[in-house]
This record gives C-alpha cells, sequence and structure tokens, in this order.
C-alpha cells in the first residue's frame, strides 16, 4: 500500500522535498474521535479530519442515513427546478436552525469552495438586479482562506495561494486580517488592533469607491491562515461598515458553522448578521461531500421578486441538493443538535487553549497560542521570540512527527500547529493531546 501511495497517489500539496510529506500518513480506519493507519497506529485525530469530522467517525445516525437514502434515491437533481425530498426537509430544517439570523434560504453546494464561489457570484447580480451594476469588486482579509476556485482564490489573502495561479480575477483587495502577534501597525492591543484593521477596510473602501465594491468575505475565524480569531469589535465594526457602504458581508463559514466556535455559528459568535453565509465541511461531518450557502431574507427576496429576468440563477451544480448530502446533512444536524456539540466545543476548547498557554510557559519554540472560541487552536512556532522568526520545515516537522507518534495528529499549516478536533473530543482527549505535543517539543528542546 505504501509503495502504491507513493508511486501512483499524487499528493500535490505534500512535495517531497517537505519533509512530511516522506511518506505520508495512510488512514485505513476511524472510530470515535481517533484514526488508525496502515502500521495499526492509532491517534487522536486533533484535525478532525480537516475541521470538519465534527462528531467524529461512528456516527451511526449519519451512515444509517446515508445508506437508507442510496437504497431510496441515489440522485436527483435540483438544477432547473424539480427536487427531492430530502433536499426539501433539509432546507426547512436550515431555515429554523438559521431564522435568529434572518438567513431564510439556501443555495445547495458540494462543498465549501463551490459556496464560496456561488456567494461572491450571488452577491454581484444582487447588485445588478438592483440597478448598481458597477458594484463588483471584492474586500477581503489578509490570511483568509476562501478555497480554490477562480473568484474564491482571488480573495484568499495568502498570497501563496494566488500567485501561481496569477492572473487571477481583477478588482479583489486584501485588508490588513486582526492578527495580534504580526501586524504592519507593530499593535499588541487587540482592541486597538480591530480598530487600525477597521480603519483600514473604511479607507480602502474609499479609495476603490464605495459604488464599486459587491461584498466583503472575511472568515469570523481565520482557518487555515493559522486560526485567528478576532477582536469581539472586529466582525460588529465590519458589518458597521458594510452598511453605511452599502456593501454586502459574506461570512465563509465553512469552517465556523455548526458548533466549532461554541456557538452554532461564528457570526453568531460575535453577534453579527451576514448577508450571506458559506457552509459546508461539518454540514455532513465530512461523510459527504455537501455544502449549503445561506442567504439573507431581504437578498433572498430582491431575487424572488425581480420581474427583468435577471433574478434567475444562470448556473447551477450538477450536485447542487444531492438527496444523499442532503440525508446526511439532516442526520448530522439533528446529532449536532442532540448532543448540543457546541457547549462541549466550548468546554473542551476552553481547556485545550488553557493547557497549550501551560506549554507555551515550557517551550521557547512555541511563539504565539491562538484560541479561546471553541474548539480551534494554534501553536505558532519561532526560532527565536524576540525577532519572531519562523521555524524552518524540518523542526516544526520534527514536533508533528513526534507528536504522531505519542498518539495524537496535528495539522502543519507554515510554521502553525493547527488543531481543530472533532467536538465530542473529551476531557481525557484533551489531556493526550497536551502530553503528546510536549513530547513533540521535547524532542526539539
Ligand atoms: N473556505 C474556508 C474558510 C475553508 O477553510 C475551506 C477549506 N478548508 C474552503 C472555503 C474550501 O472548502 P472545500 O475544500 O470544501 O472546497
Amino acid at each position: 500500500l505504501k509503495e502504491n501511495n507513493a508511486r501512483h497517489m499524487w499528493h500535490p500539496m505534500a512535495h517531497p522535498a517537505d519533509s512530511l510529506a516522506n511518506p505520508p500518513d495512510i488512514i485505513v480506519e476511524g472510530e470515535g474521535v481517533e484514526i488508525v493507519d496502515v502500521d495499526g497506529h492509532r491517534t487522536v485525530d486533533a484535525v478532525g479530519g480537516l475541521w470538519n469530522v465534527n462528531l467524529g467517525y461512528s456516527c451511526q445516525p449519519v451512515k444509517d442515513a446515508i445508506a437508507a437514502q442510496l437504497n431510496k434515491l441515489p440522485y436527483y437533481s435540483t438544477f432547473r427546478g424539480t427536487s427531492n425530498d430530502a433536499v426539501i426537509e433539509l432546507s426547512a430544517m436550515l431555515r429554523d436552525f438559521f431564522a435568529p439570523d434572518g438567513l431564510s434560504r439556501a443555495f445547495f453546494t458540494s462543498g465549501g469552495s463551490d459556496s464560496v464561489e456561488i456567494a461572491l457570484r450571488l452577491a454581484r447580480q444582487y447588485h445588478k438586479i438592483r440597478g448598481e451594476a458597477g458594484r463588483v469588486k471584492f474586500l477581503s482579509l489578509k490570511k483568509g482562506y476562501h478555497g480554490t476556485h477562480t473568484l474564491g482564490a482571488s480573495v484568499n489573502g495568502n498570497a501563496n495561494f494566488r500567485t501561481q495561479y496569477e492572473p487571477l480575477m481583477p478588482g479583489c483587495y486584501h485588508i490588513p486580517a486582526p492578527y495580534t502577534y504580526r501586524n504592519p501597525f507593530n499593535e499588541t492591543d487587540p482592541a486597538r488592533l480591530a480598530q487600525f484593521c477597521l480603519a483600514a477596510l473604511e479607507d480602502e473602501i474609499r479609495f476603490q469607491g464605495a459604488e464599486t465594491i459587491a461584498a466583503f468575505i472575511m472568515e469570523p475565524v481565520l482557518g487555515a491562515g493559522g486560526v485567528i480569531p478576532p477582536h469581539e469589535s472586529f466582525m460588529p465594526g465590519v458589518r458597521s461598515l458594510c452598511d453605511k457602504y452599502g456593501i454586502l458581508l459574506i461570512a465563509d463559514e465553512v469552517i465556523t458553522a455548526f458548533g466549532r466556535t461554541g456557538s452554532w455559528s461564528g457570526s453568531r459568535h460575535w453577534g453579527v448578521k451576514p448577508e450571506f453565509m458559506c457552509t459546508a465541511k461539518a454540514i455532513t461531518n465530512g461523510y459527504f461531500p455537501f455544502g449549503a450557502v445561506m442567504v439573507a431574507d431581504g437578498v433572498a427576496e430582491v431575487f424572488e421578486n425581480d420581474k427583468s429576468g435577471k433574478g434567475a440563477i444562470g448556473s447551477g451544480y450538477t450536485y447542487s441538493g444531492h438527496p444523499v448530502g442532503a440525508a446526511a446533512a439532516i442526520a448530522c444536524l439533528k446529532e449536532t443538535e442532540r448532543l448540543q456539540v457546541k457547549n462541549n466545543a466550548a468546554a473542551r476548547g476552553a481547556e485545550l487553549y488553557e493547557g497549550l498557554l501551560k506549554l507555551a510557559d515550557k517551550h521557547e519554540a512555541i511563539g504565539d497560542v491562538r484560541g479561546g472560541h471553541g474548539l480551534m487552536c494554534a501553536l505558532e512556532l519561532v526560532s527565536d521570540r524576540t525577532s519572531k522568526t519562523p521555524v524552518n520545515k524540518q523542526v516544526i516537522g520534527k514536533v508533528h512527527r513526534v507528536t504522531y507518534e505519542n498518539g495524537v495528529m496535528v495539522r502543519v499549516s507554515g510554521n502553525n500547529i493547527i488543531m481543530s478536533p472533532p467536538l465530542v473530543l473529551s476531557q481525557q482527549n484533551v489531556q493526550t493531546i497536551l502530553s503528546a505535543l510536549d513530547a513533540g517539543f521535547e524532542a526539539i528542546a
């Protein structure tokens, strides 16, 4: 298996020159919050698949729902007004769940990149229907990640995810993120930094001309960029600026929706109502590729009441509203609610964050600890705390490897170690993660 993996499987994001790529771990089983590799080595999956396996690997109701739907109706399109019973039930459920946020309609997709792409397109279309066709630009945060499609990649804030594909979409501009550890303002106070970043956003809006801007897109807590939670004033401040200048707010909640931050969604966590909310990942616990863009009541009405013909959506996905995905999502959302996993995410997330802060007291290589908002945490590794020089790949690779040998899978992104474990994590699992990381850092001391 290992040989065939190396020979036949392209691991495009893990270049052979990367110390972590050789060999990639081959996972053959999952049970509860644990995964088992081809050598029989069992680890707590502190990555939660890829931020998506919120309910762990043994969620029987979701597995049963998928099997039952496959036997009943394995596929039918929702493309040209046709529908299926599973997706209708799911739409009603989502509407109820998101009613407090004023998000009344769902556009179904096959994953996070699709959700982002559709939200950005719908934002432009919304302005066109309303006679503001000049609103085509997008603003986003540096360090933000919004998937792999062309519009999404264009608003990605990390140049590494953009430059190799350029030219991407023109008209996308990136604002400094409220990243306290490193920012162009040299500001270490999160509240003041939030104000600087909001001022930068307003400057950019004025510079571009508000009448040219369609939407601002942001993750409520930046994920792939290294788990960067903003100060609590930031997202409400963005909302106010969007209102002031007639700009739509797109919350990219591909990671944060359905409990990860300890709240039902990241937007609700910060008390903000966006016009679009992009979801995917945990909506089916990672068991089926699926996503949904939730659309605000007022925006949906503009599309539905349009008499000019501009309100029809020009193209859609073959797999929009896939009945098996919808059945998986229904079961998943019921379990998410029944188990109230957001409460466990908040409690275990606080314990994990506290434990990581203690690890930082002990290990010099930990320059920054981020978390405190549910089960999303990161450690930023530096070779010197004063200069904040990022550690090299070999060093972080060693921490990763030794942590794995000690029973925990974490994720490496640049010089960050990222954790997004299943939300059904136990107190014992938190301790396992902390002691495995401790061993990982001992190995580079
Ligand atoms: N947005 C965010 C915030 C994400 O984290 C991701 C994936 N990590 C995406 C969009 C893209 O989702 P997908 O990989 O399902 O296309």
